[in-house]
């Protein structure tokens, strides 16, 4: 059995997320309050796709049998800006089960439609340090979910989607998320049948989460939406506007439909922020600077507030089902292109106008 090994274990920190040798000059992280112009971003992801093309660490997940057979070759890169112009390397075409990063998608719009202070009392948005498919994380908590990035607070997330039947939850989702992406989210059949026949684990948390109160709609029927929303079919430029929309106030820069409002938009990269990368969120925080979602069929999405969105995708993952290329291009990017949200450089007083 492949990926995940360390289920109910507290988080190894002891690898770095990035080499020494790898990180960008200081003077390059700091933010230049937009996107370079786009031959600039092209030339740059492509020096980011050549520079960890060959690397091959980190493992691609088996645990849903159909994932195991993803070629683990492929790497894609794409960013799209607030403006709407999107560039994209290697395989950003290449269309893969959405899987985890869905779950910022669902947080968002449920969001929407509940308001900030409900979703914080209902799911909660606080990082459990333990894996995203933790048991353990739901019973220490007393069946607090504690955010919608993982399982537990995703599958509350979804039992709170409007709708009285599955099927008007279902919808709701896949037109939400197509929203996103700016065209139709069809679902891969094969994906969804081969973790339906094996989420008896996710099976088991949505009823834990009965159990405590937490969950109103039947919990079977509430895994398998999850499972469907996990299974839409995204390409990494797809993921790029998606993630653009998130940082461009919910505007989809492509489509220029409004998704959602600011505020959410807001409330959703601050649980990214602390929750994106699973437990090892607090380390790409302190390497890449920006809010950001993973999921374990290799796709990551990262947002530059105000400036766009990135979007990568490679199936090779690292302990905590991040993907491994992912990563090193999210750092190399985030400096090379200024967008470190924790980035600044001291006034200068004499070049001041006033
Ligand atoms: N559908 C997957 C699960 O529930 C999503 C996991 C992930 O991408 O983190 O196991």
């Amino acid at each position: 059995m492949g990926y995940p090994e360390r289920q109910d274990s507290l988080p190894d920190f002891s690898t770095p997320l990035v080499h020494e040798d790898e990180l960008p000059s200081h003077g390059d992280t700091v933010s230049t309050g937009s996107l370079p112009d786009v031959e600039r971003v092209t030339t740059l992801i492509e020096a980011a796709h050549r520079r960890y093309r060959d690397l091959d660490e980190g493992k691609v997940a088996d645990y849903i049998p159909s994932l195991g057979a993803a070629d683990p070759a492929l790497f894609g890169i794409s960013v799209c800006g607030v403006a709407g112009l999107t560039t994209s390397v290697g395989d950003a075409q290449h269309r893969f089960s959405i899987q985890s990063v869905s779950k910022v998608f669902v947080f968002a719009l449920v969001c929407h439609e509940l308001g900030h202070a409900n979703v914080s009392r209902l799911v909660g948005v606080n990082n459990t340090g333990l894996p995203f498919n933790s048991v353990m994380a739901v019973e220490l908590a007393d069946g607090d979910p504690r955010n919608p990035l993982v399982n537990a607070g995703a599958l509350t997330t979804t039992g709170l989607v409007p709708g009285t039947t599955s099927a008007a939850k279902w919808k709701f989702i896949q037109d939400g998320l197509s929203r996103f992406a700016g065209h139709p989210l069809e679902l891969d059949i094969d994906v969804y049948e081969s973790e339906a026949a094996t989420n008896q684990r996710n099976m088991a948390i949505a009823r834990l989460l009965q159990s405590y109160g937490r969950m109103d709609f039947d919990p079977i029927k509430i895994t398998d939406v999850y499972t469907k929303q996990c299974s839409l079919l995204v390409s990494a430029e797809d993921l790029a506007v998606m993630a653009a929309t998130l940082g461009n106030g919910g505007v989809n820069p492509i489509t220029r439909e409004t998704v959602i409002d600011p505020s959410v938009c807001r409330d959703t990269l601050a649980v990214m922020a602390t929750s994106g990368l699973y437990e090892f969120s607090g380390d790409w925080l302190f390497e890449v600077g920006m809010p950001a979602k993973s999921g374990v069929s290799g796709g990551i999405i990262t947002v530059a507030p105000g400036k766009g969105g990135l979007g990568t995708f490679s199936p090779r993952l690292d302990p905590a089902g991040n993907s491994v290329r992912g990563q090193r291009a999210a750092r190399f990017l985030s400096g090379a292109l200024g967008l470190d949200i924790f980035a600044s450089k001291p006034f200068e007083a004499e070049a001041a106008v006033h």
